[in-house]
């Protein structure tokens, strides 16, 4: 391996986007809150992930929220 980025092999990365994965966005399913988190690490960071408004562990992903500061393709 002579990659000396971080990221996978063939995956484009712009200055922006080196940042790390886009963000999360959850949906609680006991108020409805929507909210965004970063991308976690691992499996059991994803399952300790709470509503920030009431607290419940009954979330679901519902989207990747890309950074909107980068382009397309960039
Ligand atoms: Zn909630």
């Amino acid at each position: 391996m002579n990659d000396k980025a971080t990221g996978k092999p063939g995956e484009k990365k712009c200055d922006i986007c080196s940042f790390g994965p886009p963000d999360w966005q959850y949906k609680c399913k006991k108020c409805r809150n929507v909210f965004v988190m970063p991308a976690p690490k691992g499996p059991s960071e994803e399952k300790n992930r709470k509503c920030p408004k009431c607290g419940s562990a009954e979330i679901e992903r519902t989207d990747l929220v890309k950074s909107e500061a980068c382009p397309p393709g960039g």
